[in-house]
């Protein structure tokens, strides 16, 4: 393997060092007051039980409050908006995550906005979006924000980079692309209409997988040298794998994210970064 293994786990850890610190500070000057994150989970999807477990064991962690709301899968629409309403005036809450998928009884776009802004700590609000899209300050979408963190991490040159991320999602590929712009790298969005996905994505010094399809992005693909981040997370016969073949492209490129222990545990890491930054920048 020529790739450098971009350690994931450790990165996280120290940033969830530098967010427990910030929360003593926050305690310190606020007389023992604490940031706080709710977390809404509507049915029992099995994955998302395990996410938010993370978050929130995560969030007792570095010293912040947690807040859980499980609601049954057949909650109709307006019992949840009434909830986010309820949290979104609650003193004691400055982070709000509805974890999604929800069931499809639910609206997810009115759901997003209903979500206060200053409280969308997942930073998926048209306002916080459009913040991030115009590059002005918000609340960044946490996986975007972690894929930057390892990208700085891992040494990548990303000013006058060709930068290219494969999907369009406006949980990851949309935001991301307006974060490596702000860095000044020349952006390819990718998506499932692409024509020539081996020829754009050979062309890029960073490349980041959101797809959701196991081992999209091969050796050929990628150029020698290039940052590879892989986001994906797919459960197959050989267990959690990304949307990048792993093995063969390690040989190709500079430096990589290994699935699991890459992306997702800066994707928590960034969540909690956020609610202290909500915290911090709500007047209380
Ligand atoms: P998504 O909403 O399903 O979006 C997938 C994107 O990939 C779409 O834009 C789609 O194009 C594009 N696409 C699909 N097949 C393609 C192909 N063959 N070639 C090029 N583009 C293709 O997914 P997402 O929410 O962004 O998540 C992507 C992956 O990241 C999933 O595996 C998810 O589990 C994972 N994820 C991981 C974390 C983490 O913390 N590690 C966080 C979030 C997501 P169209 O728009 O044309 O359909």
């Amino acid at each position: 393997m020529s790739a450098r293994v971009i350690d994931g786990r450790a990165l996280a850890a120290e940033v969830r060092e530098r967010v427990a610190e910030g929360v003593r500070e926050f305690a310190a000057a606020r007389d023992g007051d604490l940031p706080g994150l709710a977390t809404v989970v509507v049915g029992e999807d099995a994955a998302s039980q395990v996410y938010v477990a993370g978050k929130r064991k995560q969030t007792e962690e570095v010293g912040m409050r947690s807040i859980h709301q499980q609601l049954g899968s057949a909650t109709p629409q307006d019992e949840l908006l009434d909830l986010i309403g309820s949290l979104n005036g609650d003193e004691t809450v400055d982070g709000i995550l509805v974890q999604l998928p929800l069931p499809g009884q639910i609206d997810q776009d009115a759901v997003i906005a209903a979500i206060d802004p200053a409280k969308d700590v997942d930073g998926l609000t048209a306002t916080n979006a459009g913040l991030l899209a115009q590059g002005r300050p918000g609340l960044v979408p946490c996986t975007p924000r972690g894929v930057l963190e390892l990208l700085r991490h891992a040494g990548a040159e990303l000013e006058g980079a060709e930068a290219v991320v494969l999907g369009r999602s406006i949980l990851v590929g949309r935001p991301l692309a307006s974060l490596l712009l702000g860095e000044n790298a020349t952006v390819t969005v990718c998506h499932s209409c692409t024509r020539d996905l081996a020829a754009v994505c050979s062309r890029a010094d960073v490349l980041v997988a959101a797809v959701g399809s196991p081992r999209v992005v091969t050796a050929d693909m990628v150029k020698p040298g290039a940052s590879v981040i892989d986001v994906g997370i797919n459960r197959t016969e050989d267990g959690l794998v990304g949307d990048v073949d792993f093995d063969a492209v390690a040989e190709v490129a500079g430096a990589i994210t290994p699935v699991p222990g890459g992306v997702g545990p800066m994707t928590i890491a960034m969540l909690l970064s956020n609610t202290l930054r909500a915290a911090s920048d709500r007047p209380r």
